[in-house]
C-alpha cells in the first residue's frame, strides 16, 4: 500500500509553525500541470530533494530539466520536524561504525569511519559557506556541541573511541594530516560545572551547527526556483516507478504521468513504498531501510536559562536528548534511540512506525520534564514556560548505519539518497552534492564516502549479517 495519500493529519513542528509567512512555500505548485518529460525526477521535498535540487541549479552546472516533486509540501516529513541540529560525527565513529555487523554495528574498515567522520565535518563548512554565500536568513549557529556522559560505562566508552581515533588517525595515510577540532573533560566535577548537567560524570566539545530546517531548507528551494529548467510541484505523491528504454515513467495518478531520464528517490522513511515487491518480501533495498518514529518538543526556558544564562553550545546527552539553543524562541530538544530503548520505551516504540499524526503520552511527559529535573538551578516554570509544543516525525534507519547513496543495482537510471539514522542534517547537503555531480558528469563523485555505495553485495551481506531490529515475531 502506498504511503501517500496520507491517511492521517500529521502533528506540526515548531519549524512548520513559525514559517507561514508571505515567504514560504506553502502549496507550491499544487495545482500546476505536471511536465510530460523531464531529464531529472526528484521525488521527495525534504532536505535530500531540495538541496539536490540546489546543486544541480547551480550556475555552471550543466543544463537539465529537474522536475521535484513531493506528496505534500516542501519540508514536511523529518526534515520539518527535526532537531535542527547539524551535529557532524566526532571520534565516536570509532565505536558503533567499525563494530562488525553481526554486532549491530557498521561493519567499516577504521579508514571508512574516518571517511565519514571528515566528510560530515566538511558538510558543516559546506553548510556555512551556501548560507553566507546565498545570504540566507536562516537562524544558522556555528559553535560546539556538548557531548555529556553520564555513566560510568559512558565514559569508559568514550575514551576508549578517543584512543581508537588517534590510533586510526597515525595509521592513515588520507586523514592522518588533519585536525578535529574538540577535546574532552574526564573530570566529573569540571564535565557538570560547564555543561551545568546534573550528574555529568566527563564531556566533550566538538564542532556543530544547526539552523532553522524549515526556513533554511524553503530558502535553498526558492534558490533553485530561480533556474527556468527547474521547477517544483508540491501535493504530487509517485504511486510507481516503472523502467522503460531509455528512463523512468513517475506515476503521479491523478496528477499524471512524466517520463524522465533519471530518477532520484530522495524519500527517506517512504522509500520502501517504491519497491512494493521488496516490500512484500522483506527483501533489497526494502529490508535494508526501516522507518521510525522519533518525537520533539520546544521548550521556552525560565529566565535563569534566558539572556548571558543561555546555554552556549548544542548538546547530546547520554540517555538524554540532543538539544540546541534556538535565537529566539527557546530550546528544541528530542530522546536519542539509546534514551527510548534504554530508559523509558522499547524498540518497538521506534521502528517500523510511519504516523506522525500523533505525540505519544509518555514522550511529551518525558519532554516536559527533562530540562527542568536535569539542568542544574533551571528554577520553577510559570504559565507560558516550559513544553511549549511537541511533535513526532518518521526518520530512516539504515541496517548498517551508512546511507544508500547512489544508482540502484539493477536499475538502471534510478537513483537513492536515503537511510541517514536520524543524523541526515551533519551528511545531506554534502552528499547531494557529490550525488548532483554524479548524476549530471555520469562519473562517482570521489568525495562521497566509499561505504555509502549501493551495491548489491553491500545489501546481501547486511541481510545476512545485521541484527533484527524488532524480535522476529514482529512485522516491521
Ligand atoms: C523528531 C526528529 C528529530 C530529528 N533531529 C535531527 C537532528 O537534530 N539532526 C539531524 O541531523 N537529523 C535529525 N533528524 C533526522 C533528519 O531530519 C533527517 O535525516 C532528514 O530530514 C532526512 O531528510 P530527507 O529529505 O531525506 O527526508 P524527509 O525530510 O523525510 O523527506 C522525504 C520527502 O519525501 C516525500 N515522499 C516520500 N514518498 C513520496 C512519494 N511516493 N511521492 C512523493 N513524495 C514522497 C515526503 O513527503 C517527504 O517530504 C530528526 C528527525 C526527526 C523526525
Amino acid at each position: 500500500m502506498p504511503a501517500f495519500p496520507q491517511q492521517y493529519t500529521s502533528t506540526v513542528s515548531h519549524w512548520q509553525a513559525t514559517n507561514r509567512g508571505p515567504g514560504s512555500l506553502w502549496d507550491h505548485g499544487r495545482n500546476d500541470v505536471l511536465p510530460a518529460d523531464a531529464d531529472i525526477v526528484i521525488v521527495g521535498a525534504g532536505v535530500t530533494g531540495v538541496s539536490l535540487a540546489y546543486h544541480l541549479t547551480r550556475p555552471g552546472m550543466k543544463k537539465r530539466k529537474v522536475v521535484l516533486l513531493d506528496a505534500k509540501d516542501v519540508a514536511s516529513c523529518a526534515t520539518g520536524r527535526n532537531g535542527g541540529h547539524i551535529g557532524p560525527a566526532s571520534w565516536d565513529v570509532m565505536g558503533n561504525l567499525i563494530k562488525p555487523l553481526s554486532q549491530g554495528g557498521g561493519g567499516v574498515s577504521e579508514e571508512d569511519a574516518l571517511d565519514v567522520l571528515f566528510f560530515e565535518q566538511d558538510t558543516l563548512d559546506l553548510c556555512e559557506v551556501i548560507v553566507m554565500r546565498e545570504r540566507l536568513d536562516v537562524d544558522f549557529w556555528r559553535g560546539y556541541r556538548l557531548n555529556v556522559a553520564t555513566t560510568p560505562e559512558g565514559v569508559e566508552e568514550s575514551k576508549q573511541t578517543l584512543d581508537a581515533y588517534h590510533r586510526a588517525m597515525k595509521r592513515s595515510a588520507k586523514h592522518g594530516h588533519r585536525h578535529l577540532d574538540s577535546s574532552a573533560i574526564f573530570d566529573a566535577a569540571e564535565a557538570e560545572r560547564i555543561s551545568r548537567v546534573k550528574g555529568a560524570l566527563a564531556m566533550k566539545w566538538t564542532p556543530s551547527g544547526s539552523w532553522h530546517p524549515h526556513r533554511g531548507v524553503t530558502a535553498l528551494l526558492k534558490k533553485a526556483l530561480e533556474n527556468k529548467d527547474f521547477s517544483f510541484y508540491s501535493w504530487a505523491p509517485v504511486a510507481s516507478l516503472k523502467e522503460y528504454r531509455g528512463g523512468w515513467t513517475v506515476d503521479c495518478a491523478e496528477r499524471g504521468v512524466i517520463r524522465s531520464k533519471q530518477v532520484v528517490l530522495a524519500t527517506n522513511g517512504y522509500t520502501r513504498h517504491l519497491f512494493p515487491d521488496d516490500f512484500a518480501a522483506n527483501t533489497g533495498i526494502a529490508a535494508h531501510l526501516t522507518p521510525y518514529r522519533g518525537h520533539a518538543g520546544l521548550v521556552v526556558p525560565p529566565v535563569t536559562y534566558a539572556g548571558d544564562k543561555s546555554l552556549e553550545g548544542s548538546y547530546g546527552i547520554e540517555n538524554g536528548p540532543y538539544l540546541i539553543q534556538t535565537p529566539h524562541a527557546g530550546v528544541v530538544l528530542g530522546p536519542f534511540n539509546a534514551t527510548v530503548v534504554n530508559t523509558f520505551g522499547t524498540p518497538r516504540d521506534l521502528y517500523g512506525l510511519e504516523d506522525d499524526s500523533i505525540v505519544v503520552p509518555k514522550f511529551r511527559e518525558w519532554l516536559t520534564n527533562y530540562c527542568r529535573e536535569n539542568y542544574v538551578g533551571w528554577g520553577p516554570e510559570v504559565e507560558g514556560e516550559g513544553l511549549a509544543r511537541a511533535w513526532s516525525g518518521i526518520m530512516c534507519h539504515s541496517v548498517d548505519w551508512r546511507p544508500l547513496v547512489g544508482e540502484v543495482p539493477g536499475k538502471a537510471g534510478m537513483f537513492i539518497s536515503a537511510g541517514y539514522n536520524g543524523h541526515g542534517m551533519a551528511t545531506i547537503v554534502n552528499i547531494t552534492r557529490c550525488l548532483a555531480q554524479h548524476l549530471v558528469t555520469g562519473v562517482r563523485d570521489e568525495r562521497l564516502p566509499r561505504c555509502f555505495d549501493i551495491s548489491q553485495e553491500r545489501l546481501d551481506r547486511a541481510a545476512a549479517e545485521c541484527l533484527p531490529l524488532l524480535p522476529p515475531e514482529s512485522k516491521l
